[in-house]
């Protein structure tokens, strides 16, 4: 395929593989193994798999394959590993690379299960992990020492809408040879570049803009061939976090239309956002896109464009926030982020349960805080709902 293409090209033609059918849709090869013409054939597959030659799906797929060729082309990443959830993909990509006695730095602002590897599991396995607050770059500066490995950091924090300066991140983590992994959810791979501004590794939960339709779970890893045929091949090969060809296939078609959707995701939420901002009931108004925004210069910089997540605080605490949920006619009530449907979330009860309350207000996440993911809706009609459900607040 053409280096020169530009992403939208990239993002429907990239990696495919056309059967003796000449198919117009992506085939599924919905097959665990690959039949060989002749037992030389097969020992020599074992011996030494070329690029377009399978054993098992557990170690890859012809329509896996066209998924992770897809994403890396529109990353501009060497190579990239599917994997069957976003979690598999965050897990792989660090225990792959650290063994006992390593240390890592890591922003403490994160997604609820990434914190559980990062605190439960890779400690258990004589990983010492520091906590740092992402967006303060001299605690990332004091924490990093030449035994680090790694630094881990969720580009855009969740919920609140943190950026991190990832330049200044990866050159403070470079210069203790440590590698940069970054789970880049929040920023999407429309409006983020990680590895071009620092990362080694990047990390998506596919089932989020990817998919964007809420129909299955997925993740891909993605860096350079080396650190993915190398070190993070064998690690997936064996222990079993493979994509399924069905959900390879969904995510490709979720690509064609990435780049549609998520422009039309981030317009919609710098309009409402807009429309929000100083609104009677509200306390803050946080999305990147906005000129109040802590690090609007830094997203700018960074992203582009603010992403396609709102969050805001209700005034009257948590039972002001139910009755704004409650009250809504389109957008509905759920968890998932990046879905062509707006979703709203309450995350002191819901998302960021599990937290105690001074861990919640370290964050920012307050009982009246509620997460918007913008879909693709018409943005006026999402507006109108937030109006009158906030009448009703
Ligand atoms: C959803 C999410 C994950 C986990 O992805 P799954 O596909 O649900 O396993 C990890 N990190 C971030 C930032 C997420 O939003």
């Amino acid at each position: 395929m053409s280096k020169d293409w530009k992403t939208r090209t990239k993002l429907v033609h990239e990696g495919i593989r056309r059967s003796q059918y000449g198919e117009v849709s992506e085939a599924i090869f919905l097959t665990q193994g690959f039949v060989y013409d002749s037992a030389e054939q097969a020992a020599q597959r074992f011996e030494k798999a070329g690029d377009d030659e399978f054993i098992y799906a557990r170690y890859g797929n012809p329509t896996v394959r066209m998924f992770e060729e897809r994403i890396a082309a529109l990353e501009g990443a060497e190579d990239a590993f599917a994997t069957a959830s976003g979690m598999a993909a965050v897990n792989a990509a660090l225990t792959s690379m650290l063994r006992a006695g390593d240390h890592v730095v890591s922003a403490r602002a994160l997604f609820g299960s990434c914190l559980y590897i990062l605190e439960e599991v890779l400690t258990r396995y004589g990983v010492e992990v520091t906590f740092v607050d992402g967006t303060d770059l001299d605690q990332w500066r004091a924490a990093v020492r030449p035994g680090t490995k790694a630094v881990f950091l969720e580009s855009m924090s969740n919920p609140t809408l943190e950026v991190i300066d990832l330049p200044a991140v990866a050159e403070i983590a470079h210069g203790v040879g440590a590698k940069v992994v970054v789970d880049n959810v929040f920023s999407t791979p429309v409006f983020s570049r990680a590895l071009e501004l620092g990362a080694d590794v990047v990390v998506y939960s596919a089932t989020k803009h990817i998919d964007g339709q809420g129909r299955a779970l997925g993740g891909v890893v993605l860096g350079t061939r080396e650190y993915i045929r190398k070190t993070l091949e064998p690690y997936l090969k064996h222990t079993g976090g493979a994509m399924s060809p069905f959900t390879a296939w969904l995510m490709l078609k979720g690509l064609e239309t990435l780049d549609l959707r998520v422009r039309a995701q981030a317009a919609g939420a710098l309009a409402i956002a807009g429309a929000l901002e100083g609104h009677p009931k509200l306390g803050r108004v946080l999305y990147p896109g906005l000129a109040s925004h802590p690090q609007h210069a830094l997203a700018m910089r960074q992203l582009e464009k603010g992403g396609t997540v709102v969050a805001f605080e209700v005034q009257g605490g948590q039972d002001a926030a139910f009755r704004f949920l409650n009250a809504l006619r389109i957008v509905v009530i759920s968890n998932n982020l990046g879905d062509a449907k707006s979703i709203i979330t309450h995350p002191t009860t819901t998302t960021h349960q599990r937290l105690t309350d001074d861990q919640r207000a370290a964050l920012g996440i307050t009982p009246g805080l509620v997460r918007l993911s913008v879909g693709i809706e018409d943005a006026e009609d999402l507006i109108a709902d937030l109006m009158q459900a906030l009448e009703q607040a």
